[in-house]
């Protein structure tokens, strides 16, 4: 019954909203299926690392350790390159018909197991489920299709030219998307005629070796594809090996710059996916609500673990205090804690290192004279978790505006003139992404052309498909991900 002190005109707006927005646990029941032990898949067969070594992989949202996990060492990787040495010599030669079946029952599988892998991902990395089941499972499955149908058209690829495939590739990639980064390394290798080895990052292993259960039971020939796990120098081992004729990378632009050092010289081809610092960009005319939702998803979808995430707010001075008005109003209402519960905005940060490394940055921008809001929300007593956190007042030679924070992180900046906002926009030694929010169409298209981003978002952002290509300029990186660009980067012309 309504008593006089839950009458909202009382309340303090926070409490008005959390009032309204009071949710029981909704905690996600599918059975992840996890094992407690990971061996290392090579040669479609799962073996014991040959140093017998294991390391932990935990949830980072309860701290509690979910599997072991085979660590590789060099003799181990070696014997995935010999594998896929040798798949190559018939993969390479199957016709693509046959290449996309395997490519398409994947895509099945993937698909039947699709609760199971969300569940799995989101205990594993710390993700939201709603995130898991709705983004990076399903688009993971959507890539392993849309290059399936890639497989008996790749005379289409370079019109006028025919196309063969590298032989193997070396793939690395992070714990942001780890199942999703697994399909966009692995489905336009495959496609294209390749066979790979490809290190997951440690804290993220189980779904890319719950992906291969899939592989086996898809019957895709033995060592077409290969997944060593370990830290960093199992990624270096990868990376330097002498066999690959292409190396994938998905990760640091430090460690990225590691990788093109060591293989400087070498006929090697690479790609490169690495960080960003994002302009998202709002015009006074833009429609200001969906442009704050923008905002919102733009920064603190996967807690901001994104390389593309709208990290730096750039607002056009007339509308400035509205949308920053409206901006923390909105992520009062964010519901940060347990990911399995279907109700979570925010889950947990990745590990304890990345949460002490935004923590860091954050001390840094308070430090800097930036200004520091972040709303009254609980934090879960366990767990890595960080609240939404947005700095105005930044100036863009403050730390927060120039490096990559990697977590839930916003500094706002302002604009008087679209020439100034493209010039802060590309005052940046990165160029993965950018969005632009106006009612003007000419001023997308102006904008789109200004900005040194790979992508540019209008009136939207976080937006992906398997069609449309994906990468960065400058210290982002080089080549593309996705769309026909993307098979481009996994093969020669003949
Ligand atoms: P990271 O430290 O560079 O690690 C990426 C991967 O490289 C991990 O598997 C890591 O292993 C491995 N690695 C570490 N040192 C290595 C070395 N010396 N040689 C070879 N491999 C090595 O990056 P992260 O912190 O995991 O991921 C976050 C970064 O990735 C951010 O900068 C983000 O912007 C970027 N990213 C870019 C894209 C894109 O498409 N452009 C997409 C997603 C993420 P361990 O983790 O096991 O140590
Ligand atoms: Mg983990």
């Amino acid at each position: 019954m309504p008593t006089a002190t839950r009458s909202p005109s009382r309340r303090a707006p926070e409490l008005i909203f959390g009032d309204l927005w009071s949710f029981d646990p909704a905690p996600e029941t599918a059975d992840p299926k996890l094992k407690s032990r990971y061996e290392l898949f090579i040669n479609g067969r799962l073996v014991a690392p040959r140093g017998g070594r294991y390391f932990e992989s935990i949830n980072p949202a309860t701290e509690q350790k979910l599997a072991d996990i085979a660590l590789a060492g060099p003799a181990d990787v070696n014997a995935a390159y010999g594998a896929a040495a040798r798949a190559f010599r018939t993969w390479g030669r199957l016709p693509g018909r046959e290449r996309a079946k395997y490519l398409y029952r994947i895509a099945r599988l993937l698909q039947d197991r699709a609760r199971e892998f969300a569940v799995a991902e989101t205990m594993d990395g710390g993700k939201p489920i709603k995130e898991s089941r709705d983004f990076d499972v399903p688009m993971a499955a959507a890539h392993f299709f849309y290059h399936a149908g890639w497989a008996d058209k790749l005379d289409y690829v370079a019109p006028g030219r025919r196309v063969a495939p590298l032989g193997v590739v070396g793939q690395v990639i992070p714990w942001n998307f780890p199942l999703l980064m697994c399909a966009w390394k692995l489905a336009p290798a495959l496609a294209m005629g390749n066979c790979v080895v490809l290190k997951p990052a440690e804290t993220t292993s189980i779904t890319a070796l719950k992906l291969a259960e899939i592989i086996a039971d898809a019957d895709l020939p033995p060592g077409v594809v290969n997944i060593v796990t370990g830290a960093g120098e199992v990624g270096a081992a990868v990376m330097n090996h002498p066999t690959p004729a292409k190396v994938a990378f998905t990760g640091s632009t430090e460690v990225g710059k590691i990788i093109m050092r060591s293989l400087a010289g070498t006929d090697k081809k690479m790609t490169m996916e690495l960080g960003g610092k994002a302009a998202n960009i709002i015009f006074e005319d833009a429609p200001l609500d969906q442009a704050v939702e923008g905002i919102v998803n733009g920064i603190f979808f996967n807690q901001g673990h994104v390389c593309c995430a709208g990290s730096r707010l750039l607002v056009h001075e007339p509308v400035a205090d509205r949308v920053l008005a409206r901006l923390k109003q909105r992520i009062r209402v964010l519901r940060v804690g347990d990911p399995l519960d279907k109700n979570t905005d925010i889950g947990a940060i990745n590990s304890r290192e990345q949460l002490a490394k935004i923590a860091a940055l954050v001390r840094t921008g308070v430090r800097e004279g930036a200004e520091l809001y972040q709303p009254p929300c609980a934090l879960p007593p366990r767990g890595f978790f960080f609240r939404p956190s947005v700095f105005s007042n930044v100036a863009m030679s403050h730390r927060i505006a120039r490096e990559e924070i990697f977590g839930p992180v916003l500094s706002v900046l302002t604009f008087r003139t679209l020439e100034e906002a493209v010039e802060k926009a590309n005052n940046t030694a990165y160029g993965l992404s950018a969005g632009v929010w106006t009612d003007k169409g000419s001023r997308i298209l102006k904008m789109s052309t200004e900005l040194k981003a790979g992508v540019v978002w209008a009136n939207t952002y976080n937006k992906f498909d398997p069609t449309s290509p994906f990468g960065g300029y400058k210290e982002s990186g080089f080549g593309r991900e996705g769309g026909r660009q993307g098979l481009l980067d996994y093969c020669r012309l003949v």
